[in-house]
């Protein structure tokens, strides 16, 4: 509780462990005007031709590079069938619909927008044609949460995407977007579902066990996790904390070490932001003690049983709310580098509090000279500074590699 109440009043900007935690744990103590992004239009050329991004696009191949963590919101004023949680805008709730306001600011959705639904994604539209030609963005469906009798529960969920409107949206710009499907494995029909989006062109499954209430551990999750292993399906899981959260608010599904159970199916599991936030319970100690998260993917990271199965991804690492910790091993476990995937976790990067460049500076990650040029891009372009921002940051004189980007590859078998 006390926990709780103090991440309430101390953290104008979230301790936001990604979206839905960012959906609902923007506190309402930060100054709306600091929290905007100027949505700025596409890249002015003098900024497209900044050396700084000549140094970013240096050694990749677009054609590689699919962003494996972007999120689609809605309030399904289009038809979509997406929902944003109600306590987020009603004036009787106003922490939660100022979150509901700097999250859609971030999306650079205006406050008059005839179709939020529409707005959104134009604008993801838009931000990606700044990009060359081949990259491509993984459009996240968000399922339900439900309770352990497979019965919808409204009240624990903050926002729902359905499999159709990601499926609709990415058929409708293949040459940049694909789509991750999110079904609840608790669901009557979880397997059919399941089939269907395969057949949909789903290049992954995305689960949030902790706000959607699944229990990595269940009996009934083991045909789901032959058929994803059979399908060679990537399993998008979020681990580590989620404070602040309504949702199911069940911290303990979101335990890294439970990811070991799809994994001895076979699945190929990335872990979302390689479980870089909060603490979790040593469940191979006799007494399980608090960890952090970070600490137990990083044991299953080296774990030679997943070697070939164990992912994660890099979305949201570099934000101020993460270890200084987690910064240094991931740049400098050049061993793992094969095993980590690029993503931006947007809208966040649009997000202002997020990101603080001047606290990457101080820690020795960015050079001073970058700062600058970074904030100038994110005004126009927040997944392009995401982009840059993870090729410049350098911890003892070790970056992330090439191959982080070059992501494509994971999905070939699906794709
Ligand atoms: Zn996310």
């Amino acid at each position: 509780m006390q926990t709780r109440r103090h991440h309430l009043m101390c953290c104008g900007g979230a301790a936001a462990a990604g979206l839905f935690s960012a959906l609902t744990g923007l506190a309402g103590t930060a100054r709306a005007s600091s929290l905007i992004n100027p949505c700025r239009g596409t890249l002015p050329t003098p900024l497209r031709e900044h050396p700084l991004l000549q140094r970013c696009w240096q050694g990749l191949d677009a054609r590689e590079l699919w962003d494996v963590h972007a999120h689609l919101l809605g309030t399904g004023d289009s038809g979509s069938g997406c929902r944003i949680d109600a306590r987020m805008t009603q004036w009787w709730h106003p922490v939660e619909s100022l979150r509901r306001k700097v999250i859609l600011a971030g999306a650079c959705v205006p406050p008059d927008a005839v179709s939020v639904d529409q707005a959104y994604v134009q604008r993801l539209q838009q931000l990606a044609a700044d990009f060359p030609a081949g990259a491509r963005w993984l459009l996240y469906a968000f399922d339900e949460a439900l309770d352990g009798e497979g019965q919808a529960r409204p009240e624990w969920t903050s926002f729902h995407v359905p499999d159709r409107h990601a499926a609709r949206v990415a058929a409708a710009t293949p040459q940049r977007f694909a789509w991750v499907c999110s079904i609840h494995p608790y669901r009557e029909d979880a397997l059919a579902r399941l089939d269907a989006a395969i057949r949909g062109g789903a290049v992954a499954l995305k689960w949030l066990p902790s706000s959607m209430n699944i229990d990595l551990r269940d009996a009934r999750l083991r045909p789901f996790y032959d058929r994803l292993a059979a399908g060679r399906l990537p399993l998008i899981i979020h681990c580590g904390e989620e404070k602040a959260v309504p949702g199911a608010g069940r911290d303990e599904l979101g335990n890294p070490l439970l990811a070991r159970l799809p994994l001895s199916h076979g699945v190929r599991v990335i872990m979302a932001h390689c479980a870089s936030l909060g603490d979790a319970l040593d469940l191979d100690q006799a007494r399980p003690r608090l960890v952090s998260a970070f600490s137990l993917f990083a044991r299953l990271m080296d774990e030679p049983a997943w070697q070939g199965l164990l992912l994660g991804d890099v979305s949201a690492l570099f934000q101020f709310n993460r270890r200084p910790e987690v910064w240094h091993t991931v740049l400098a476990r050049q061993d793992w580098h094969g095993r980590l995937l690029h993503g931006s976790d947007y809208p966040l990067p649009g997000v202002g509090p997020l990101y603080r460049l001047g606290g990457l500076v101080k820690a020795g990650l960015l050079a001073e000279s970058d700062h600058a040029p970074l904030e100038q891009i994110r005004e126009h372009n927040p997944l392009l500074f995401d982009l840059a921002l993870k090729r410049v940051v350098r911890w003892q004189g070790q970056v992330l590699r090439p191959e982080v980007f070059a992501t494509r590859r994971h999905f070939q078998a699906v794709s």
